[in-house]
């Protein structure tokens, strides 16, 4: 089974026919049929590794300010306790399996376009923000087992996420990409090409990568999608470019 990192961006690519919405239905395409997914999304940021252990995983709102058509939508894909105590098993660590999170907006805005019948069961893996970088690859690196079980695993975040930098801009009317967006990009690119997980953690400590990530739950899932890819892995980038000038969009596909 391949590895995805994909690229959110705003919630309301969840209901909005965009670019970005129409690059979540061409991922969808491009994929093999799953038996399950595993999803690392930046919105489940918390001290410790954690996974979902609900039979019917509720969608999370998790924002706030947008119209009440985007509150409304649900993606009732059902949960697996059968993966949850798999990954928990994988990761170690005393991963273990919660019921008070459920299926947030960085997993639910992409797989209704990915996915529009929700039918397979998805479990959501949290990101501990106390771990560096590395500590993120090695848990994506335990997991690669399960692409062998047909589960996809999916990181959701974003290559590089200023929020504060992109509505500044988008106040001020300007949609030009900043060098740094560029270069940031770039990079990541390049080190996710050559299966340079080590460039990619150093990337997340750099200068650079503080003015991408001034905090860094949005990167840290490209982590677990490089980690758990193999040298032999073939890399595309489905989807690439930037929303709201700074922010990039690119997926990486792993296969
Ligand atoms: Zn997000």
């Amino acid at each position: 089974m391949p590895v995805l990192f994909v690229g959110h961006g705003s919630p309301m690519n969840a209901i909005d026919d965009n670019e970005w919405s129409r690059g979540f239905q061409k991922l969808g395409r491009m994929l093999p049929q799953p038996k399950a997914i595993l999803s690392i999304s930046a919105h489940w940021y918390v001290a410790g590794t954690f996974v979902t252990g609900d039979e019917h995983p509720r969608t999370i709102h998790d924002f706030g300010g947008f119209p009440r058509e985007l509150y409304e939508q649900r993606y009732p894909a059902p949960g697996s306790v059968d993966l949850a105590k798999r990954v928990s098993k994988l990761v170690g660590r005393g991963a273990s399996l919660r019921t008070d999170w459920g299926l947030d907006h960085g997993t639910w805005t992409v797989l209704k376009h990915m996915r529009p019948n929700a039918d397979l069961p998805v479990v959501q893996l949290s990101i501990d923000g106390r771990l560096p970088p590395a500590g993120h690859l090695a848990i994506g690196q335990a997991l690669a087992p399960l692409r062998e079980e047909g589960v996809l695993i999916l990181g959701s975040g974003n290559v590089t996420h200023n929020l504060r930098h992109a509505f500044a801009s988008w106040q001020r009317g300007e949609t030009g990409t900043p060098a740094w967006a560029q270069a940031f990009d770039a990079d990541v690119a390049q080190a996710a090409s050559q299966h340079d997980g080590a460039s990619l953690a150093r990337l997340a400590e750099s200068e650079a990568g503080r003015v991408s990530h001034p905090t860094p739950d949005h990167y840290y899932p490209l982590l677990y999608a490089a980690g758990a890819a193999d040298a032999r892995d073939s890399v595309e980038f489905p989807v690439a470019g930037f929303d709201m000038g700074s922010l990039s969009m690119r997926s990486i596909l792993y296969e």
